[in-house]
């Protein structure tokens, strides 16, 4: 009897990130399936968005902007009184930043000892497309290529600054996700501090690199390429769910070339990543009825690191609550062990595609 009892009580999985002190409890016990995590309600688009084209005047002048130009992209900025028409990408000031710039632009240093500091800095929206719709899984290749060539203008700009030490690059997608607009956009944010995942992450991979002479990520990648968590690869990128993701169908996608940030990439990678958005989102978005979902790059911060860490990007599907036990405890439970949502999005892309 006691036997039949033990069966019948498998018990839940702990798994360690590869890098960070941080663990989950795969929930095999309470594991769901896709279908489980479809929504049908979709959120309605209401009022006037400031992001479509000829409402240019409801935000700050545009820092940069794309034109179409005899088959190329004429860069230009919007001024006081004056924004440009007909862009294929804008970048503004968010109207209500979290981080400010200064008054004068010497540089500030925060000290790890420090409790306080000006929350000194630029917070901006880049405004992916003209077309209020064109998300990452749906989005036209051509589109997600200016798309990432606005982040490395800007991601360049802004890390020349003094007092600007990192440049987190995310996407909110979806109200539970927390999008105020629904116009497809990514902000940039940067930080006069290297933020605490950013600073666990080199630490641990500086510590790899010192004891093994190599880089943790390239490691764990031709691992993972191996492993029932791939998900995805092309020439340049490689996707897969991460072993202890926290969220379910939680994934992460890697160059395969060794690069520190994503001012690194080449013209071709940049296609080739522009290619792998478009596979691992349209996959998402099919699997999930257009789930909504957060994503944050990890890139190395300024002039540091260069041989131990290897940007790349994180994607964290908003579909289970954190709730006491994870907030309190900073213990995550996850009800999809990342094998099978690999699984689930490693079809979804195939189907997609045929
Ligand atoms: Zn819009
Ligand atoms: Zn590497
Ligand atoms: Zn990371």
């Amino acid at each position: 009897m006691m036997l039949l009892f033990e069966d019948a009580m498998s018990i839940n999985e702990m798994r360690k990130d590869y890098l960070l002190n941080r663990w989950v409890v795969v929930a095999t016990q309470r594991k769901r399936r896709p279908s489980d995590f479809v929504k049908k309600a979709r959120e309605k688009r209401v009022g006037v968005c400031p992001l479509c084209p000829d409402h240019e005047h409801m935000t700050p002048p545009a820092v940069l902007v794309y034109l179409p130009s005899d088959g190329g992209i004429q860069k230009d900025r919007d001024f006081e009184g004056f924004r440009h028409k007909n862009w294929l990408i804008r970048c503004v000031p968010n109207l209500y930043p979290a981080f400010t710039p200064p008054q004068d632009a010497k540089k500030i240093r925060v000290k790890d000892s420090s409790i306080l500091a000006r929350a000194i800095g630029h917070h901006e929206v880049l405004v992916e497309s003209p077309r209020h719709n064109e998300h990452p899984g749906v989005a036209r290749v051509s589109q997600l290529i200016h798309v990432i060539n606005a982040y490395l203008d800007r991601l360049k700009v802004l890390s020349a600054k003094t007092y600007v030490r990192y440049v987190s690059i995310f996407r909110n997608h979806g109200r539970e996700a927390g999008a105020s607009l629904s116009h497809a956009h990514t902000q940039l944010i940067t930080t006069p501090i290297v933020p605490r995942i950013i600073k666990e992450e080199l630490k641990a991979s500086r510590k790899f690199w010192v004891k093994n002479g190599g880089c943790v990520f390239c490691d764990i990648l031709s691992k993972e390429k191996e492993s029932p968590r791939f998900i995805w690869e092309n020439n340049s990128f490689i996707i897969f769910a991460p072993w202890a993701s926290v969220h379910p169908f939680e994934f992460w996608v890697f160059p395969k070339n060794h690069q520190s940030t994503l001012l690194d990439i080449s013209q071709n990678e940049t296609k080739d990543l522009a290619k792998a958005l478009r596979a691992c989102f349209g996959g998402l978005r099919s699997l999930l009825n257009n789930p909504p979902y957060n994503f944050g790059f990890h890139i190395a911060p300024i002039q540091e690191a260069h041989g131990y860490y290897h940007w790349h990007l994180e994607v964290y599907p908003q579909l289970a609550i954190w709730a006491g036990f994870e907030k309190s405890a900073g213990i995550f439970i996850n009800v999809v062990p990342p094998e099978d949502a690999a699984e689930s999005l490693r079809e979804a892309i195939q189907k997609e595609a045929s």
